[in-house]
């Protein structure tokens, strides 16, 4: 609506057009069926067509893990909460071959069983160091994870923080490249936390059976993703961005580098998470966070619950709608990550 009201006579007709051929063949994937035969037989195509869409890099390199532990006393965490229950060690692996990532690994101590492990996302901002060690809307959530006895791993999305092309401006470099040469961005993020999985769930100090998946923006976004299309991930946070395109980037103005050649007219965010039906999913939208509207949200997270219904396990999709921005919540998600995956009490 916002858009709607600043746009000339001009711009709205081109607008409109694209809204008119959005509503007219927008959500070809969208499950019109009232059974749960016929959902599980819908989602196993619906991810065929999604991991078509999102044009994935075919190859992955060996992850060749190389893992440091860092000192905290010399590391420049002025002002971050951390303590004696967890470590912080910086990993690095291959995603694809000869492509390095860099992450955090936080691994609670002491620690005398396989864990259960939260791979965290960052969102579209300064990357792995602003969500472990800052503040701000990350509120330092995979830190507290890893006080309840998750282990945690924090990877660095290409084009963010440590992997920001500095020498071509920032990250819309790589999402032009990419589809230069035939990838989406998005398809290279969703690669790359396939192999993170990969990485996290062969630790020694992992139990492999136990992993989920919690990310705010960027991070909600590719966690939604990667959950829909990589059954490992047993239990979901999706944190400021289920909502709908219609609404948010239809109608509220995003980086570019979030559009998905096709992605709107395939699927709807609904259609998306009822890739992880029925996987325990919580779901986080402030009501003040104008770029995601929580409005949106739930109208689509009722129209979700009608997947979860199928199983009559509703009990396993909630939506925290707090008083905040975009922004972690963690008001349910904490002990939500805990009741479906049990860490481990040391
Ligand atoms: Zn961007």
């Amino acid at each position: 609506m916002a858009i709607q009201a600043e746009l000339t006579p001009l711009n709205r007709d081109f607008r409109e057009y694209l809204l008119r051929r959005h509503a007219t063949i927008g959500r070809q994937q969208r499950f019109r069926g009232t059974t749960r035969e016929a959902f599980e037989a819908w989602q196993p195509q619906a991810r065929a067509v999604l991991a078509r869409v999102l044009r994935m890099p075919e190859e992955l390199g060996e992850p060749e893990l190389v893992r440091e532990v860092l000192d905290p006393a010399v590391q420049p965490w002025a002002g971050s909460r951390l303590d004696e229950r967890f470590r912080v060690e910086r990993v690095c692996y291959q995603s694809m071959p000869g492509v390095r990532v860099a992450a955090f690994l936080l691994v609670p101590t002491p620690l005398h069983a396989p864990a259960p492990a939260i791979l965290c996302p960052p969102g579209h901002g300064r990357g792995m160091n602003q969500v472990v060690f800052e503040q701000g809307i990350y509120k330092q959530y995979p830190c507290e994870l890893a006080r309840r006895g998750f282990v945690v791993l924090v990877p660095e999305h290409l084009g963010f923080g440590e992997r920001m092309p500095t020498l071509f401006g920032e990250h819309g470099y790589y999402t032009g490249v990419a589809q230069l040469v035939g990838f989406t961005m998005y398809g290279v993020y969703i690669k790359e936390l396939i192999r993170a999985l990969d990485v996290l769930t062969g630790l020694e100090e992992v139990d492999p059976s136990r992993i989920g998946c919690y990310g705010l923006s960027l991070g909600g976004v590719t966690t939604l993703l990667l959950s829909a299309l990589d059954l490992r991930i047993r239990t979901v946070g999706i944190s400021g961005f289920f909502t709908s395109f219609r609404a948010t980037f239809l109608d509220v103005a995003h980086c570019v580098c979030g559009n998905v050649q096709d992605l709107a007219l395939q699927f709807e965010h609904v259609d998306l998470a009822s890739l992880i039906t029925p996987r325990p999913l919580v779901l986080e939208n402030g009501r003040a966070d104008t770029g995601f509207p929580y409005e949106a949200a739930i109208d689509s997270a009722r129209e979700l619950r009608d997947r979860y219904a199928l199983y009559g396990q509703e009990d396993r999709l909630v939506h925290d709608i707090f008083d905040g921005q975009h922004e972690i919540s963690g008001r349910l998600a904490y002990d939500w990550f805990e009741r479906w995956l049990a860490p481990a009490t040391s």
